[in-house]
């Protein structure tokens, strides 16, 4: 019996590109010498899409035997679930494996920032702590924290807080379950009564410059941003303003809005400290990641149902199994 056939848009790790090989005949579009025409070779035949970036309308058109998208991450805001939705395929994304990891880098970028931790390395690589010690910091013992996403990895970002004796409030559309710290529905309002903003916002329309300048000011000059969610939730020029005329005090952000590109009005800017999406990356948990993609697309292979389907495709069996 032939394999079924599946396409892989761009590169991927090893273990997913292994055990993929071994259970599916795999397109890769990122080697070919000619993509567009390879595309359009195998686009009737190809069942399964897995992926770490974009799957837009114009490609789900193409494929018209189609029945699963495995999304590598948790956030797929690349990926148009909601077309992929309209013609009866299922997109998968990799949520929990991932939640601890981003949390622990959260409160490191937290702590980075906030104790000022990569400025003062910088000051003590530079030869400058003889002439006298680095100034002191801001802290995080008087601070409170507004989560602005709390799901499961705000949820886990919350937990380590409070092993930190750091109040907690937050804001989400609906106020979360299982949780008793302070919900406000509106974030500006949040943001007036706290001093530190942390966001895990996805992506997408509904999140898109929702950290604006009315909430940076908000904040006020004390408040510090931290952003491990996504680029696009933070109005990016605004809050370059904010942080150059000292409107808030600092930044961290692992992500950004047109990443990998960081303005470089940012890394100008001493009060910020800067990662390069590394929330889950961590050789343990991007194993995690992508044993869930392969997991997913095995669930399709074996007719049964996908261990974590995206809200926009809930599963009520598949396309033609
Ligand atoms: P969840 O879906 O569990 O949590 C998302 C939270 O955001 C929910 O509490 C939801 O609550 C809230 N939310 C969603 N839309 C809005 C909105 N428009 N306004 C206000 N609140 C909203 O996801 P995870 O915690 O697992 O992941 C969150 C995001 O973190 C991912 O989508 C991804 O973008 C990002 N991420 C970043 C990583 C990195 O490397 N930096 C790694 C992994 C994830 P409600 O529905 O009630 O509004």
């Amino acid at each position: 019996m032939s394999r079924p056939e599946l396409l892989m848009p761009g590169r991927m790790q090893k273990n997913v590109n292994d055990a993929l090989d071994a259970k599916f005949t795999v397109h890769r579009l990122y080697d070919a010498k000619d993509p567009a025409a390879l595309l359009a070779e195998v686009a009737p035949r190809i069942q399964a899409v897995a992926v770490g970036g974009a799957v837009d309308a114009a490609l789900i058109d193409k494929l018209p035997a189609l029945e699963v998208i495995a999304s590598f991450g948790v956030g797929y805001d690349l990926v148009d679930a909601k077309y992929a939705g309209t013609k009866g395929i299922i997109v998968t994304n990799t949520p929990d494996v991932l939640t601890e990891e981003v949390a622990d880098t959260a409160l490191g970028l937290l702590l980075m920032t906030v104790r000022e931790l990569s400025a003062s390395e910088r000051y003590l690589r530079a030869g400058k702590w003889p002439s006298g010690n680095y100034p002191l910091s801001s802290s995080l013992r008087d601070r409170t924290v507004g989560i602005v996403g709390l799901g499961r990895i705000g949820k886990a970002i919350a937990r380590r807080l409070e092993a930190f004796d750091v109040k907690v409030v937050y804001h989400n559309r609906r106020p979360a379950d299982d949780v008793s710290y302070k919900y406000y529905a509106d974030l500006t309002e949040m943001a007036k009564e706290v001093d530190t903003l942390l966001s895990v916002l996805p992506g997408g329309a509904s999140t898109e410059k929702a950290i604006n300048r009315a909430v940076l000011d908000a904040l006020g000059p004390n408040g510090v941003l931290i952003n491990i969610g996504r680029g696009t939730v933070v109005d990016e020029p605004e809050l370059i303003k904010a942080l150059q005329e000292k409107r808030i005090l600092a930044a961290g952000l692992d992500v950004f809005e047109k990443e990998p590109q960081v303005p470089a009005e940012l890394i100008a800017l001493e009060n910020v400290v800067l990662l390069p999406h590394v929330g889950s990356a961590s050789v343990y948990t991007r194993n995690a990641m992508g044993q869930r993609v392969i997991d997913n697309l095995t669930a399709w292979l074996d007719g049964k149902p996908p261990l974590s389907p995206v809200v926009e495709t809930p599963f009520t069996g598949w396309k033609k199994k």
